[in-house]
């Protein structure tokens, strides 16, 4: 029941943001600079976005946590300490809170404040919003900072309301410790929040038995203390290892390489593959230039990581389980892991394979597959998101003349850059579908979009301009090149969640944009410096 009280009074801004994570706090930080008025609304408590959420246990950032952090300001970068190569969530919402404080941010947002519908007012020129308890904010411009992976896909199985012990999903863990000590505990799911969260359960329940539908390729993440010559190093000079990210492949200081999977020698692809498995992280993933879009290179590593999975796992018939058959290397997230693997050589960890015996229920003390039952004390469902178009569809969006964004987007997102939608005028969709996004450094993706809103905003401003909405033909131009990208990858070869298969009865278009971040932020600077091509532009008052 919603216990909060109805609250009908209207306000009205420059600017209304929708979330407070990392790419909402830096949008209120852009729009104070340009002298426009701006509200965040967020459902949360505090600021964070994702790391607000996911406090599961042994939750992590899978990029370095020298890239993953805001480059806008040096000051900041200089005096702000990261413990180790990756960083644990609550470290990074420790940063999320230090940024808060730094620049004031928190007097300007509104937090349990869930939004659920937001309409255009083509007379007044404004969006309104609308929370759950009828309050309304009015502006002249949406930013929907929403995130990617902030729609938690729901435990539908029968029978949940009458589990007996606590369930937990990973995207929503409470804030208070949870504690498995002496529990018998399942986990549904074998995505990124399961490989994490697997291998610190299993050191508290008495027994854990993982429910695996789908096995993920997962390389060793070998995190451990931020080794500080390396930190003095890159802060000595953080400016250039920040242009270097934010022109790359996939917005971080990787390694990438030039080199075809073809071209080098049997020798030179395994001692290639041994020196990037021994660093660590997504380095594997760009071992060759062509493991994304060629069948053959991407069997190599493919191949070379099931070895890795045998060699890890003692009992060669849950080695077999664990090695993924069914889709490329990299295809679907890969994941990054802290003895992920090893955790099925303890004797109180078991693996269930329910590929071909799905769950059918979740009975009082535990569940049935179609082929047999287990007891537990606690389940935990590691069962992911409703990705990119589910947060923004979870609220009622509506455009011209009241169109539904539900509607326009029923077939799969269409959009313009991924930042705008042809028929919403003064919305933008931060690190939206068909933005690079999900695929690359989400830190550098959500800087490049709030630099290029706020841009757009000074320049709209300066030229007393109040519209600005994407071209239909821009639109679908640069949906067709999406497509193009993408079926150019082997992406499409995976039943992942970039193309919403996790979600049933959802579109299955491919929602990331697939091409190089650095030529994406070429296009998009192009596309300013040519006073928004592809966009209409319209000057007017917009109503008091
Ligand atoms: P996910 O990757 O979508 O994994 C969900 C898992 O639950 C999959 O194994 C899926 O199986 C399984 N599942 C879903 N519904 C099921 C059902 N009805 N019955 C049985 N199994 C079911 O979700 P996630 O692990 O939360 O990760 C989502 C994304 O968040 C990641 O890919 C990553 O981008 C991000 N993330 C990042 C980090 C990090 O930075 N380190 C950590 C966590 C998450 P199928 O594969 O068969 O669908």
């Amino acid at each position: 029941m919603n216990d909060k009280k109805p609250d009908t009074a209207c306000q009205a801004f420059d600017v209304v943001i929708i979330g407070a994570g990392f790419a909402g706090m830096y949008m209120l930080h852009k729009c104070r600079g340009l002298g426009l008025s701006a509200i965040v609304l967020d459902a949360a408590g505090d600021v964070g976005g994702t790391w607000y959420w996911n406090r599961y246990p042994g939750a992590r950032c899978d990029i370095d946590s020298l890239d993953y952090s805001y480059s806008f300001d040096d000051d900041l970068q200089q005096e702000w300490k990261w413990s180790e190569r990756y960083s644990p969530q609550a470290e990074i919402l420790d940063y999320a809170a230090h940024v808060a404080k730094r620049f004031d941010l928190r007097r300007d947002i509104r937090f349990d404040t869930l939004v659920v519908s937001a309409s255009f007012d083509e007379a007044a020129t404004q969006w309104e919003l609308v929370t759950d308890t009828g309050a309304a904010f009015r502006g002249t411009w949406c930013v929907m900072a929403v995130g990617c992976l902030s729609l938690p896909q729901k435990p539908d199985f029968d029978g949940l309301d009458d589990f007996r012990g606590p369930w937990y999903h990973t995207g929503l863990w409470p804030h208070e410790a949870v504690d498995f000590t002496g529990m018998k505990v399942g986990v549904v799911g074998t995505g990124s929040s399961a490989i994490q969260s697997i291998p610190q359960i299993a050191k508290q329940a008495s027994h854990l038995t993982v429910f695996q539908r789908t096995p993920n390729f997962s390389v060793p993440a070998w995190n451990g203390p931020l080794d500080p010559e390396r930190e003095q190093e890159v802060k000595a000079d953080y400016a250039v290892f920040r242009e270097c990210a934010r022109w790359s492949q996939s917005g971080y200081n990787g390694e990438e390489s030039h080199e075809s999977g073809h071209e080098a020698s049997a020798n030179r692809q395994r001692s290639e593959l041994e020196r990037r498995w021994a660093v660590g992280g997504f380095t594997v993933l760009s071992t060759f230039s062509d493991i994304g879009n060629d069948l053959e290179v991407n069997k190599i590593v493919a191949d070379f990581a099931h070895e890795k999975i045998r060699e890890r796992v003692n009992d060669p018939a849950v080695a077999d389980l664990l090695c993924p058959k069914n889709h490329p290397f990299g295809t679907k997230r890969l994941c990054v892991d802290i003895d992920y693997y090893e955790t099925y050589n303890r004797e109180n960890v078991t693996l269930v394979d329910i590929k071909d015996a799905p769950i059918e229920r979740i009975t009082p003390t535990g569940l049935a597959t179609s082929s047999g039952s287990y007891e537990f004390d606690a389940i935990v469902f590691a069962i992911g998101f409703d990705a990119m178009t589910g947060p923004l569809l979870n609220i009622d969006i509506r455009g011209r003349a009241g169109e539904p964004l539900r509607d326009k987007w029923e077939e799969g997102p269409q959009s313009y850059l991924g930042l705008t939608v042809a028929g919403f005028p003064n919305m933008f969709t931060v690190t939206g579908p068909q933005s690079p996004s999900v695929l690359t450094n989400m830190m550098s993706a959500v800087e490049q979009h709030i630099e290029w809103i706020s841009d757009c905003l000074g320049y709209l401003k300066e030229n007393g301009l109040t519209l600005i909405e994407a071209e239909g033909t821009s639109e679908n131009d640069w949906v067709r090149h999406n497509e193009e990208v993408g079926n150019a990858t082997l992406y499409p070869l995976a039943n992942s969640w970039y193309v919403g298969a996790n979600i049933p009865g959802k579109s299955s278009a491919f929602m990331p944009y697939a091409g190089h971040f650095g030529e994406y932020r070429k296009l998009c600077d192009e596309i300013a410096a040519d006073d928004y091509r592809g966009f209409k532009l319209e000057a007017g008052e917009p109503a008091a």
